[in-house]
């Protein structure tokens, strides 16, 4: 869009503004290394199309990638930031936009190491915008994955689930991807393996060798269009009705 809808839409506070943060992290064998800024542009496109929402463009590195979560740093492709840089241009973003006239935030994140970060650069940001007088701010701050509830699981896990973690570049991702972007994924590529096994602990540096050769922490093979759909129809439902729950005009 250009400036004049660009003000019309944001000036006055009430439009929810959708900011996706994602990263830049590798997806196993099959996934493109931006799979985690595409999820949640396609959610944050899909509930904003609901409730009449603009989507700011999708922060494209995030937080670093954590072994347990994300594989580890030490994957090739894997770009990330520090955390005070993770925390600063989501914070200056929010409040650029509130200086532009919005007032009403959603964050979706992507990437499960982001999310104290995205927290911090909400709350620091509303910090400040009070030093300038702004106090009608208002966040919803979503994982997306946050919204797939225990009915969804059974159906899209018979054989059960290994935690949100476990599933970088797992059945979760994969089937939404085969939804949203079939060309990008390589599902010939998919390599059956067993889930990651990590000790209680963590040690640093870390130990290279605990996370599985291929990348994914859990096996993608099971992953299918059908249950893409699903995923993205229980947390686009739930990430709408967090919006118009809580960030209702007046
Ligand atoms: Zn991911």
């Amino acid at each position: 869009m250009a400036w004049p809808e660009f003000e019309a839409r944001v000036k006055g506070g009430d439009t929810p503004v959708f900011m996706p943060i994602g990263s830049h992290e590798q997806h196993g064998l099959h996934l493109p290394l931006n799979t985690d800024c595409l999820v949640p542009t396609a959610f944050a496109e899909r509930a904003a199309k609901e409730v009449g929402g603009v989507v700011v463009p999708t922060f494209v590195y995030g937080y670093k990638s954590q072994q347990k979560s994300g594989g580890g740093q030490h994957v090739p492709g894997t770009l990330s930031l520090d955390g005070a840089t993770t925390i600063g241009q989501i914070k200056d973003i929010i409040k650029e936009l509130a200086r532009n006239g919005a007032r009403r935030f959603v964050m979706m994140n992507g990437h499960y190491e982001n999310q104290a970060y995205m927290v911090e650069a909400i709350d620091l940001a509303l910090r400040e915008l009070r030093w300038e007088g702004i106090r009608d701010a208002r966040f919803v701050a979503t994982n997306y994955w946050d919204f797939i509830d225990k009915p969804t699981i059974e159906r899209i896990y018979p054989d059960g689930f290994l935690g949100a973690e476990l599933e970088h570049a797992g059945v979760m991702e994969t089937s939404m991807m085969l939804v949203l972007h079939p060309s990008l994924v390589r599902m010939d590529r998919v390599e059956d393996h067993k889930p990651a096994s990590f000790p209680p602990y963590d040690v640093y540096p870390i130990k290279g060798e605990l996370t599985p050769r291929q990348g994914s922490l859990s096996s993608p093979r099971k992953a299918t269009k059908e249950k893409g759909e699903i995923l993205l129809d229980v947390c686009t439902k739930g990430i709408v009705g967090a919006v118009r729950k809580e960030l209702a005009k007046g």
